[in-house]
């Protein structure tokens, strides 16, 4: 097969944040937190479609599971558990940090990861936020983080965007000192700089959005030329294109729905092309974290 790319020796992280097609940010304006519970419920089965195609290739992948989906579904938290992947946390309620006060943040954060530690009956590590929402009006959130015994942290976006991103931010994984003094580990999403200018390539809209051959010709560059992995993220409704249709403004419309009947495919591409593991192993691979034990092991 000649054009297809040649299988990196670096393993990267494969990460998907558990949450129904309801409950993303583009939304928010449009379906009240109190309304969720009247929605259509599509994240098990969508989520076992990721599950099904990750055991087709033996990779292990990290889940930051949102809190409301993992106290009305733990059979998912625990589905995912089984099956030796990491389970991590995506917040509780899914809002964005920088409109929450600290002291909400660190109640529902705390609340969060206790009740993923109660299923998996173990330590949660691993935390990312709503929309990547730790931007530089909410770097406070880190020390929260730290304060509320997680490693690492994987919600920063070296970018600019409309919703999230700390342009300039530092690209590769890499210890962070939070504004009080803990230390964290930060794994920043994906990004790669074309002609001074960073795009964002880590997955989700992005991978939607760009053609395939552009998200592999870019994902590769960061693990041939900058000698790095990279860190891909995805949602389970991506994998989703028959969820109901939610009326909202033209821009949200498109963030979600683009390219929804293409996204499986392509990510049963990016999985044939590249190595993954779950965010624990690809981060004590560089040792910046402890090798984990138990039941994860690298791919
Ligand atoms: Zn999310």
């Amino acid at each position: 097969m000649a054009n297809k790319v040649m299988k990196n020796t670096i393993t990267n992280a494969l990460t998907v944040d558990v949450e129904d097609y309801f409950q993303v940010s583009a939304f928010a304006n449009n379906i009240d937190r109190a309304e969720w519970e009247n929605c259509e419920s599509r994240v098990e089965a969508n989520n076992r479609k990721l599950l099904e195609l990750f055991d087709r290739f033996d990779y292990k992948a990290t889940f930051f599971v949102l809190g409301w989906v993992a106290e009305r579904y733990p059979h998912i938290v625990k589905a995912i558990h089984e099956k030796g992947h990491e389970v991590a946390c995506h917040g509780y309620s899914h809002q964005l940090i920088y409109n929450q006060t600290p002291e909400e943040f660190a109640a529902e954060t705390v609340k969060a990861k206790k009740i993923l530690e109660d299923i998996i009956q173990g330590p949660v590590l691993g935390y990312r936020a709503a929309s990547y929402s730790i931007t530089q009006k909410s770097l406070w959130a880190l020390d929260i983080l730290a304060e509320s015994g997680f490693t690492y942290d994987s919600s920063i976006f070296p970018v600019r965007h409309d919703r999230y991103g700390i342009p300039g931010a530092e690209e590769k994984p890499h210890h962070l000192t939070t504004p009080s003094g803990h230390s964290l580990v930060e794994f920043p999403i994906s990004t790669k700089s074309y002609l001074g200018y960073r795009l964002p390539v880590g997955g989700g809209g992005y991978f939607r959005i760009y053609p395939y051959a552009f998200s592999r010709m870019a994902l590769n560059s960061i693990n041939k030329h900058q000698r790095q992995p990279f860190i891909f993220y995805l949602h389970p409704w991506e994998v989703d294109p028959d969820q109901p249709r939610i009326e909202s403004s033209w821009l949200s419309r498109f963030r979600h729905y683009n390219n929804l009947d293409k996204c499986e495919a392509r990510l049963t591409k990016l999985l044939t092309d590249f190595r993954f593991s779950t965010v624990q192993n690809v981060l004590s691979d560089l040792d910046l974290l402890q090798k984990p034990h138990g039941k994860i092991v690298a791919a």
